[in-house]
């Protein structure tokens, strides 16, 4: 019978790669990518010459093209996803086809490799015991926020993921609705040339993020201490309740 290899690839350091992953893609029929062309220099960097396929956030939902690979998988052919960087699915393509492949009673497998979120907590000092992962916030402003103020009262440690050209909106918004006094964990280019960890508090890391020379480099993790007690959240409420009362004066 056939069946669907999730193989996680790296995150920068193309070593970051076990011998049982290269063994995956080698033995593929085909390996599903999100950018063909981005995936073929990993392949191409271990000699591995098993075609490939687009699979991408705007195919996947296409029901012809789940179908087909359903249809593939049934026939006996064994196929590797991948993403740009990581593990697919984590804020990368792949969830329509794992739900498809497991609705249909396909074999799925998965070898699994780096993933910026795992790394960034690790590194990052604040508890790693009990987190949730956040993926992207919104783009926009509003929406952004309104997603951080259901943070408020998180106790555990957030990871979230960042676009380098948001990074300071975001951690001024961090600052804005859960204090400037939040530890605050910045992860950027993990396993690259210029990685780099800083921890701070919510305030001095969006004035980091908000000098022009630190803006828009690189790609970034943002790990954000849980509240530490209820009686802080409940300060906070108080605050902000009397800040907007504030605003509100003529
Ligand atoms: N599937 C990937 C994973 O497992 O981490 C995540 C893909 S998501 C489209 C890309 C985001 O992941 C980036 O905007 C950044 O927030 C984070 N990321 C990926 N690689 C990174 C790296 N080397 N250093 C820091 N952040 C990274």
């Amino acid at each position: 019978a056939g069946r669907l290899v999730l193989v996680g690839t790296p995150i920068g350091n193309l070593e970051d790669i076990s011998p049982r992953a290269l063994r995956a893609l080698a033995d593929a029929d085909r390996i599903l990518a999100e950018d063909t062309r981005h995936s073929a220099k990993l392949l191409r960097h271990y000699g591995i010459a098993t075609p490939l396929s687009a699979w991408h956030a705007h195919n996947e939902n296409d029901p012809g093209r789940l179908d087909g690979v359903i249809k593939a998988l049934h026939d006996g052919a064994s196929l590797a996803l991948i993403s740009d960087a990581g593990m697919p699915l984590i804020a990368d393509p792949g969830y329509s086809l794992v739900r498809a492949a497991r609705a249909a009673d396909c074999v799925v497998e998965c070898v699994p490799g780096p993933t910026a979120l795992s790394m960034a907590l690790v590194l990052s000092g604040l508890p790693a015991e009990r987190f949730i992962f956040e993926g992207f916030l919104p783009a926009k402003a509003v929406a952004r926020r309104a997603r951080l103020q259901g943070l408020r009262r998180e106790s555990r440690t957030t990871v979230i993921y960042e676009s380098p050209h948001r990074l300071a909106a975001s951690l001024a918004d961090v600052c804005a609705v859960l204090g400037g006094e939040r530890r605050v964990c910045v992860a950027r280019e993990l396993t690259k040339r210029f990685e780099s960890v800083q921890v701070g508090s919510a305030q001095d890391m969006a004035a980091w993020a908000a000098d022009p020379g630190e803006q828009g480099r690189g790609e970034f993790v943002l790990v954000i201490e849980g509240v530490q007690d209820a009686e802080e959240a409940s300060a906070l409420d108080a605050r902000q309740v009397l800040e907007a009362l504030l605003g509100e004066l003529p």
